[in-house]
């Protein structure tokens, strides 16, 4: 298959080009304000189904439907609770992805297998324009291949995803960088499923208490059940075997004086890049997660392209809330839980 390429900026029939793919049970990848999406229509089994193949996508991780006004939601799902109307009114259209009992009109292989799915209204016009210009809700996961980071700029889902599906669309680089928080409303209390820009404090302020799922800390075992399927599987990882170095600078310019040898990267933050004894890439400020969030998937790919084996990353504070809660759980499980 060809993988056209769509920009809106100097085709003003892009987006058409892009919804008439997709009204036809294609694949179409999509930027968004979070990362890059690949886009079919959620009441198509056949059109999902071309996305876990393009991704190489276990079967059992679900996918989250986008929709481009409230109302859609009333399709999707059996009943809207009051907590996520609220959540709505104060967070979409955004980063936010809500997961409640589905309708059966819901194909089993977008909810996989589970009676509930995931919904979120994105903010990025083109994401939005797509949805409302195709008339129907999109399952969209992120445009990588199943285990690599997500991709924030088009050429790294051309990387990924060309010969693989019908078209991708060109936008700017991701603006937040890391994938919705998600929250399941089926529990009570509703329960964090994975971080984002969103964080449990800024809900909690909304709807009252929130649980936070032990996956969100921590790697859940293969034999386990988890909440959120997806954060069973193996997530985020660049080629090169990564190491996240907890404590301060001056360890980890000593680590690094240890490790130095060729193919090994530092991953360091904006400003710490000079006197290692190894090259290094940037993700962000040392104290500011959401530069950190916007960098740290572009870093991982970059890396790869430059030939790292071995990668040694500073660690985000572990105090952190918000959206450093997000940073972490995204390094950590492309590290694999790899400390030194
Ligand atoms: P991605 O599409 O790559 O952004 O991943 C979607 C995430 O949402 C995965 O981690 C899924 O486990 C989670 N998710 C989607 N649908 C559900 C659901 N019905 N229940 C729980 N988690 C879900
Ligand atoms: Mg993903």
């Amino acid at each position: 298959m060809k993988t056209k390429l769509l920009n809106p900026l100097n085709d003003a029939y892009a987006i058409k080009k892009a919804s008439d793919i997709i009204r036809s049970g294609g694949v179409v990848a999509m930027p968004t304000e979070t990362v890059y999406g690949l886009a079919a229509n959620a009441l198509d089994t056949d059109a999902v189904k071309k996305i876990f193949a393009a991704k190489g996508r276990p079967p059992d991780n679900p996918l989250i439907v986008h929709i481009a006004e409230f109302d859609d939601i009333y399709n999707l799902v059996e009943n809207v609770p009051e907590k996520a109307k609220k959540l709505a009114d104060a967070f979409w259209p955004g980063p936010l992805t809500v997961v409640l009992k589905k309708k059966p009109a819901i194909p089993d292989i977008v909810s996989g297998g589970l009676d509930t799915v995931a919904v979120r209204m994105p903010s990025h016009p083109t994401a939005r324009e797509l949805i409302k210009k195709s008339g129907l809700p999109l399952a969209a996961p992120s445009a990588n291949i199943s285990g690599k980071p997500s991709p924030t700029i088009w050429q790294h889902v051309s990387e990924d995803m060309d010969g693989r599906i019908e078209a991708v669309i060109e936008g700017d680089i991701s603006e937040l960088g890391v994938e919705s928080t998600v929250i399941t409303l089926d529990t009570e209390p509703p329960r964090l499923l994975r971080p984002g820009m969103i964080s449990a404090e800024q809900m909690e302020a909304i709807i009252g208490g929130i649980a936070i799922d032990e996956g969100v800390f921590e790697e859940v075992p293969a034999e386990k059940k988890a909440a959120s399927p997806g954060m069973k599987h193996r997530h985020y990882s660049p080629k090169a075997d990564l190491t996240v170095v907890r404590g301060d600078y001056e360890k980890f310019k000593k680590v690094l004086e240890q490790h130095a040898a060729d193919g090994v990267f530092a991953l360091v933050f904006a400003g710490e890049e000079n006197g290692l004894p190894v090259k290094a890439m940037t993700y962000g400020k040392k104290d500011d997660s959401a530069s950190q969030a916007k960098d740290l998937f572009f870093a991982l790919r970059e890396l790869d392209k430059r030939g790292a084996k071995k990668i040694y990353a500073r660690c985000p504070a572990e105090d952190e809330k918000g959206a450093g809660l997000a940073v972490q759980n995204r390094l950590f499980r492309a590290a694999g839980f790899n400390f030194i």
